[in-house]
């Protein structure tokens, strides 16, 4: 009944910050029926975690929709998330990073009380 393709999954390692599409695998020395996965990049085991599926996004996985950007299943961070892509259309990813840190950052007493 949905015959939509599978989004690639993409991985992200917690210690080198670099995302893969491929990850080591090797059998768990303690366990042979286990396969542990590792980092290509800085070669840590286990440090992977899914990642956005958005082309170029190092973010973990935070949302999922199913038939996002018409795939099965899209898995995203919630800044890539279709419903909030919707929800923001006309701001470039630059700018919205950028209100985002002003936000973040502004000192105290700089907000206008009128
Ligand atoms: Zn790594
Ligand atoms: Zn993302």
């Amino acid at each position: 009944m949905n015959d939509l393709p599978e989004a690639p999954r993409k991985y992200v390692c917690r210690e080198c910050r670099e995302t893969c599409l491929e990850p080591l695998s090797a059998a768990n020395p303690f366990d042979p029926a286990d396969t542990i996965c590792g980092c290509p990049t800085c070669k840590s085991a286990e440090s992977l975690v899914w990642a956005c599926q958005f082309e170029g996004c190092k973010a973990e996985v935070s949302y999922g929709t199913p038939g996002g950007y018409g795939f099965r299943y899209f898995s995203s961070c919630w800044k890539h998330s279709p419903l909030n892509q919707a929800n923001s259309q006309g701001k470039t990813e630059e700018q919205r990073s950028c209100d985002e840190v002003v936000a973040e950052h502004s000192p105290v007493g700089l907000t206008h009380n009128d």
